[in-house]
């Protein structure tokens, strides 16, 4: 894969898919801004290296055809907030016509900052249109893929935009990646992936090739569920993904030691909160939490670890009352010192924030280096690159022929 170099950016109108896709609260406020703290160090470079222009193109949520320009999914409030904290004047382009948005952006001065409006709101995007790419490539010179959290989708932006322009990896892509393959390498036993959280298409089909790469996987999160209806346990009213369940039935090896939750934390028909033993769930129960129990296995487990792998939460994490499980669990990961650990994912990150804000994730390469922790931008994309998958987006950059 090429490198980003001074010689490449200079005088050079860059197309940078940056990942931007972060929670906003009702009042607007962004609640985690982990991911786009990280592309600012090469926003910074493109700007020092003199670039001609920069334009930021990223998605947010999931807009369906009736929020297209719409305020819905509007990418106007991370501008006001990039602009905060980058200390620079950003343009925000909310115009849909390739040619308007190139004719406004080749009026402002040289070095301007854009950010255009979400690119889910073009059809083309998600589909990974090479007409549509085509279009967009027209707005720059060269592009940069600094959206490793999302590198496991095919979208126009991500993939097809590399057969039209010379394309290469931002520096926190390149990071991301170099980091990946050194704890993938480094790996000592006993080695520990901690899988929670809610996004079970992305998850469970990576799950059966940890088996050959760590010795445990502790699983919460809605995915436990999903995994215990597929072996027939009652889960009561709890999320789980009807058609992974074939996929979790199954799991299992002589390898890894695969361990579930055996009690959990419900909100039964009465709408409270109570504890409950696998087997002893009821019809009308849901789970939201791991019980205290399986968290102090859990625990145990991690603090013997000498590397952690860690995505999703192990429950509703929003919800102060289902909130234990995990920070018993960040708990014993962050104590641990010396395991090498990876931790990713947009709510993996949030939630130590929300439970443990006095552990301050840091945003720069360097401390994490020395601190043998790694905080990747992606959930998804980090657990398929680990378990040694294709994301679409990574090959696309290394098939770019020009
Ligand atoms: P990440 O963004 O870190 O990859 P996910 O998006 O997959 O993680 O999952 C995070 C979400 O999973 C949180 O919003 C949390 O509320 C939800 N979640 C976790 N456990 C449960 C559960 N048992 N039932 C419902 N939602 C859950
Ligand atoms: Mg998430």
């Amino acid at each position: 894969m090429k490198h980003l170099t001074p010689q490449i950016v200079k005088e050079k109108c860059v197309l940078m898919r940056v990942d931007f896709n972060v929670d906003i609260d009702q009042s607007g406020q962004i609640i985690d801004d982990f991911r786009i703290q990280r592309t600012l160090p090469t926003i910074k470079f493109l700007k020092e290296k003199s670039a001609e222009k920069i334009i930021l193109i990223s998605h947010l949520g999931q807009p369906k055809k009736n929020d297209f320009w719409t305020e819905k999914f509007t990418l106007k409030p991370i501008t006001d907030y990039l602009e905060k904290i980058l200390k620079e004047k950003i343009y925000f382009c909310s115009l849909k016509g390739f040619k308007e948005i190139k004719a406004a952006i080749d009026k402002s001065e040289k070095g301007a900052i854009w950010l255009l409006e979400n690119i889910r709101y073009h059809e083309g995007e998600n589909t990974n249109d090479e007409n549509f790419a085509k279009q967009l490539s027209q707005l720059g010179d060269i592009y940069i893929n600094e959206a490793f959290s999302v590198s496991h989708r095919q979208a126009a932006s991500l993939c097809a935009i590399t057969e039209f322009l010379p394309s290469y990896p931002g520096l926190l892509f390149q990071e991301e990646i170099e980091h990946l393959n050194k704890i993938i390498k480094n790996s000592e036993p006993p080695t520990v992936m901690i899988l929670g959280g809610a996004k079970m298409t992305d998850k469970i089909p990576v799950i059966e090739k940890f088996f050959n790469l760590v010795n445990f996987i502790l699983i919460g999160g809605a995915i436990a569920n999903t995994i215990l209806k597929s072996w027939n346990f009652e889960i009561g009213n709890s999320l789980f993904e009807e058609e992974m369940i074939e996929k979790a039935k199954n799991l299992g090896s002589d390898k890894a030691e695969l361990i579930l939750p055996g009690d959990f934390l419900v909100l039964t028909k009465k709408q409270q909160k109570n504890k409950r033993e696998l087997g002893k769930i009821e019809k009308e129960d849901t789970i939201l939490d791991i019980g205290p129990v399986a968290a102090s296995t859990f625990q145990r487990i991690i603090s013997q670890a000498r590397t952690i792998f860690w995505n999703g939460p192990m429950g509703r994490i929003e919800d102060e009352r289902f909130s234990e499980g995990t920070k018993i669990i960040i708990e014993a990961i962050l104590s641990n010192a010396k395991a090498r650990t990876l931790i990713g994912g947009g709510d993996t990150l949030m939630s130590i924030k929300l439970l443990k804000p006095e552990y301050r994730i840091p945003a720069c390469a360097g401390r994490q280096n020395t601190e043998n922790r790694f905080f990747s931008t992606g959930g998804g994309a980090m657990l398929k690159y680990l378990a040694g998958e294709n994301l679409p987006a990574l090959r696309a950059l290394e098939n770019s022929k020009l």
